[in-house]
């Protein structure tokens, strides 16, 4: 099977998909072509994996598909954008049609669900990786940014924190219980706060998607916005089966660990107060943001501890 063949059979099926008027030229040309209504600004980002470094070697392909897409459209979660389209840069070392067939199947599961359609892409041959680049539209200047956190601002995090961190050590279990099943699938599916970020535009101040663990995704608002913050370790979520599962190292998985995807925001009081119950049910505060720099946890600095540092590719062990 050759390079466009492979394309056409497994990689255009979803670029079809009724309701996206927006991509007026997808795969087959030398550039997509994305019509961007008046009004509207553009917001996007590009998310790579490499085998063994984002995700487990022999790793299966349609959970893949999921992954990659979900953790890249958790970046338009975290700015509210609306996502439209996104295009896919693939190395493959070989051509597999049984992986391609996996791979596409969770990949477009992924697509459906989150509203975005196909719009281009590589295909390239070398060891296994992938680039996703997303797309998705603002009212032109309500995209929600990590610079916007003020003094006595709420914190609050949307459903529950270190599921995924926690099945790290449970994926290669044979029979798992309900308990190791549930953060398994946390890891495997992660779900992007989609809706939630764009519901959160007219409330937010800032937001971040907790990728790399909540200490080191508020830290980053913390930085861009020029504030510091103090936050309660008793009232970060975490799930009853993480709680099940790992005792009272529940929450150190909550503020430490990543690949959760659920979103950080800052909300004015005031703004709080007048939100509709039915975004507030799906958000828990758990602190407050401060003028006075760094990252307090439960009183206590935690501002500069390389124990708040997420996972950075770059850092040299000391
Ligand atoms: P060019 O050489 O002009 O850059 P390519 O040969 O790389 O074009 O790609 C040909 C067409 O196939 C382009 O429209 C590109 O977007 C599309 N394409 C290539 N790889 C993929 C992929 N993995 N998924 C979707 N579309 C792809
Ligand atoms: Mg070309």
């Amino acid at each position: 099977m050759g390079e466009f063949e492979l394309i056409r059979q497994y990689f255009v099926p979803l670029a079809c998909s009724p309701g996206s008027q927006s991509v007026l030229v997808g795969p087959g040309d030398d550039c997509a072509i994305q019509r961007i209504p008046a009004g509207s600004d553009l917001v996007f980002s590009i998310d790579t994996l490499v085998e063994s470094v984002h995700f487990p070697l022999n790793y299966r392909p349609d959970f893949l598909g999921w992954r990659a897409l979900a953790a890249a459209a958790s970046d338009l979660a975290a700015m509210g954008a609306d996502p439209t389209c996104f295009t896919l840069a693939l190395t493959l070392p070989e051509v597999d049609e049984s992986w391609l067939r996996g791979f596409a199947f969770g990949l477009g599961e992924a697509a459906k669900a989150f509203g975005l359609v196909l719009a281009g892409g590589d295909t390239t041959r070398g060891p296994l990786a992938l680039s996703l680049q997303v797309h998705g539209l603002v009212p032109q200047g309500t995209a929600i940014r990590r610079s916007g956190a003020g003094p006595g601002d709420l914190v609050v995090v949307s459903g529950s924190l270190g599921d995924a961190g926690a099945a790290l050590q449970y994926l290669d279990v044979l029979s798992p219980s309900a308990d190791e099943a549930y953060v398994i699938e946390r890891y495997h599916h992660p779900e992007p706060r989609l809706k939630l970020g764009i519901a959160l535009r007219d409330f937010a101040t800032a937001a971040i998607d907790v990728s790399d663990g909540l200490l080191a995704d508020l830290g980053h608002i913390l930085e861009a916005s020029s504030v510091g913050a103090s936050i309660e370790r008793s009232r970060v979520p975490v799930s009853p089966s993480l709680k099940r599962l790992t005792g009272s190292a529940a929450c150190d998985y909550a503020l430490h660990s990543g690949d959760d995807y659920e979103l950080c925001v800052t909300i004015p009081e005031a703004s709080w107060a007048s939100a509709p119950l039915s975004l507030k049910q799906q958000l828990t505060v758990i602190g407050v943001i401060e003028s006075m720099q760094g990252l307090r946890l439960d009183g206590a600095d935690v501002g500069s501890g390389s124990e708040t540092v997420g996972f950075d590719h770059f850092r040299r062990e000391s």
